[in-house]
């Protein structure tokens, strides 16, 4: 699992598009949701370790996103299920390059408990790496703010 500063960083970064801009936030929430909804029981109580596996799968998030869709206005609907959907499936990207020491994700779970991964790097790599993406995006703000005041 990239820290969640590092899947910030990178919607951040892909949410540039004014095409995002109704909707960021709901991107936002998707690309931090895997881990928010199963980190804290795993971390409260190990014991729920199992249970926290079966909950970061592809198949669980997309049905928590289309219950969790269903809580808005009928014409948000659909929008708020597709930036949710494509916030998970950045973060899911991102964790499928991690490296494990142990097995990884239940990417096909229920219907496989095989684990594959690219694992490009550990898990601390990003949590280093964070400041880095965080000035990135401080620099970047801070252009843009002197652009908008020149013009
Ligand atoms: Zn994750």
């Amino acid at each position: 699992m990239p820290d969640l500063i590092t899947h910030s960083a990178f919607a951040y970064a892909l949410t540039r598009s004014q095409r995002f801009d109704r909707f960021r936030v709901i991107f936002y929430l998707g690309t931090v949701l895997p881990d928010v909804i199963t980190r804290p029981f795993y971390i409260i109580n190990p014991h729920l370790y199992p249970y926290t596996v079966a909950v970061h799968t592809p198949l669980f998030m997309i049905l928590f996103c289309l219950l969790a869709a269903e809580f808005f206005i009928e014409p948000l609907r659909k929008p708020v299920r597709l930036y949710l959907l494509a916030g998970v499936f950045l973060h899911l990207f991102l964790d499928f390059f991690q490296r494990h020491i142990e097995s990884g994700y239940l990417w096909l779970f229920p219907f496989s408990w095989k684990t594959f991964e690219i694992g490009l790097f550990w898990p601390e790599t990003p949590l280093m790496l964070a400041p880095l993406w965080l000035t990135l995006i401080a620099a970047y703000e801070a252009i843009r703010l002197l652009r908008k005041k020149s013009d």
